[in-house]
């Protein structure tokens, strides 16, 4: 998978991994810095001020998760995810020459999210990521979109990676050929990570979406994957307004989906989608034409 910007929900087995690399995970990663209950940051060179703003972000993305699902902090069943670890090398240098022999993850992308096992308990959530300057100016790439995976992992998608659907097959996870038939859950994972990390104000999902000369329908979207169907336009960008439609024109429908995925009720989830059919298409077209021009 060649995405250069965002990537997939991956998780790494981190527990069966980092034994051997542990020494030289904690020399390049050597500082920690709890912010909460539910989130610790190990970085390679992160200032106490950058420290201390990254916690604030990743408690403004949970508050506001929180309230748009009114999960009021109850996790899917049999989810010990009760942390999350994020690890953010110095530079994207640091994170390709490292990040492969630290967590057993491919390194051609913009960082990972790691569920592991969450019905494991002690099962360590991680996400991997690193710095890199934005007009100007150091931030820590895609720290609100893979954070958002480790909340929608625990509140929305009931079991691990490989359980929800999408056809990669990539490491460390290397989920079970052949992939499940469409529909799969790509169109919302991705999508939900870049709505709540983006809110109303996605310019780079805006960009991509007027730059593109065929516009998908939403009955398309759905069947969104990585392998197939994929691109990290349509993936990303044309995922950010999928989601956005749903929850702001659809949330009675959301809602429905919810909860099948949170039961881990995969097959009636694929029913219900396919019974939506192209019953929104139309819909979606103008709600878009005007969202997009405003
Ligand atoms: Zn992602």
């Amino acid at each position: 998978m060649k995405l250069n910007y965002l990537l997939a929900p991956f998780y790494a087995l981190s527990a069966l991994t980092s034994n051997a690399s542990e020494p030289h995970l904690d020399k390049v990663l050597g500082q920690s810095y709890v912010c909460s209950d539910t989130a610790v940051i190990r970085s390679e060179n992160l200032t106490l001020q950058e420290q201390k703003s990254t916690c604030s972000k990743l408690s403004e993305i949970e508050s506001i998760f929180h309230g748009v699902f009114n999960t009021k902090g109850k996790p899917v069943e049999n989810d010990h995810n009760l942390s999350i670890r994020v690890n953010v090398y110095a530079s994207r240098d640091s994170f390709v020459k490292n990040a492969k022999q630290h967590f057993n993850m491919p390194t051609d992308n913009g960082g990972m999210y790691l569920e592991g096992l969450p019905d494991k308990e002690h099962n360590q959530a991680e996400f991997v990521t690193y710095q890199r300057e934005v007009n100007n100016r150091k931030v820590i790439w895609n720290l609100e979109h893979e954070y958002v995976h480790y909340l929608d992992g625990r509140f929305n998608l009931y079991g691990d990676f490989c359980a929800s659907l999408h056809d990669s097959h990539s490491p460390p996870e290397n989920c079970a050929k052949p992939a499940p038939l469409l529909p799969h859950t790509v169109w919302w994972t991705e999508g939900v990570a870049e709505y709540i990390a983006w809110g109303k104000q996605n310019s780079r999902a805006l960009q991509a979406i007027n730059k593109s000369k065929v516009p998908f329908k939403l009955s398309e979207l759905f069947d969104t994957s990585y392998e197939h169907n994929g691109g990290s336009e349509r993936v990303y960008s044309w995922g950010y307004f999928a989601v956005r439609y749903m929850m702001e024109e659809e949330r009675e429908k959301v809602e429905q989906m919810l909860l099948f995925l949170r039961r881990g009720d995969y097959p009636r989830y694929q029913a219900l989608v396919r019974h939506w059919g192209i019953s929104m298409d139309e819909d979606f077209r103008r709600w878009l034409q005007v969202t997009t021009e405003s």
